[in-house]
């Protein structure tokens, strides 16, 4: 069923957004090469506790992290780890999200550790441009197939690959509502949108195959199946008459 939220809640949801931007930014801030993922994961834990939200991630189907730190082939679902140490040239995909007043916020962003390839920035650009493609085609004339064809062909122009097992959702007083929100799709396909949805549009996007393996060993680890480097940008945001609003803003 799709929660579809007044003006009102879209309101009250920009308190959990704020924060989970602050701590998205924050966080990203930290990244350098010599600092552990779980340091990371620490400093967004204390964050949001000190901000006075709730972790969204922590204990979320028994995750162990606040965040998701995903390194390079790792496309999402990556545990924080005081044995993962990120060096100069790597790529981190952080996911963070803060539970305020009940509503929760979504996020992510995947940042440079040091310098890093011509390629890999290549990947982080185009990645977060079909990102904001989708969130442009998210209006409520539309179709939920819009926003999958945005993502998708601006990530396959580049010719990168798009995940198709993992997808963007609806948020709400829990972290994944309905409706699923694809990566691809056809334009005028699928679900209509309607004005008051609130949808995470989240593309995960590989240099290669777009064929994902895992979770692996630690349950939850997902990787690209060729080993190729993963990057993945995400907002919360609100269909609305006046177009879309981005509810993970700060
Ligand atoms: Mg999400």
């Amino acid at each position: 069923m799709i929660n579809i939220k007044s003006a009102a809640e879209i309101e009250a949801m920009k308190a959990a957004g704020r924060l989970s931007a602050k701590v998205l930014r924050k966080t990203g801030e930290l990244v350098r090469p010599g600092i552990s993922t779980l340091e990371l994961d620490r400093f967004a834990e204390n964050l949001i506790r000190m901000e006075g939200g709730i972790p969204a991630f922590l204990g979320y189907n028994g995750f162990p992290g606040s965040i998701c730190a995903s390194i390079n082939n790792q496309i999402v679902h990556g545990i924080p780890s005081q044995n993962v140490i990120l060096k100069e040239g790597d790529i981190i995909s952080i996911d963070t999200g803060a539970i305020v007043d009940g509503w929760v916020g979504d996020n992510a962003a995947t940042f440079a550790v040091g310098t890093i390839s011509p390629e890999s920035q290549r990947l982080l650009e185009v990645t977060e441009a079909s990102m904001w493609a989708g969130i442009e085609a998210a209006r409520p004339s539309g179709h939920l197939g819009d926003i999958g064809h945005a993502v998708q062909s601006t990530a396959e122009a580049a010719g990168f690959g798009v995940v198709r097992e993992y997808v963007g959702h609806g948020v709400g007083h829990v972290m994944h509502e309905d409706p699923n929100v694809p990566n691809f799709g056809h334009k005028g396909r699928g679900l209509k949108l309607k004005a008051g949805m609130v949808i995470a549009i989240e593309p995960m996007i590989n240099i290669g195959s777009y064929q994902t393996k895992g979770p692996l060993a630690d349950g939850w680890t997902i990787v690209t199946a060729d080993g190729s480097l993963s990057a993945h940008f995400e907002r919360t945001i609100a269909i609305t008459e006046a177009g879309p609003v981005i509810i993970t803003a700060e």
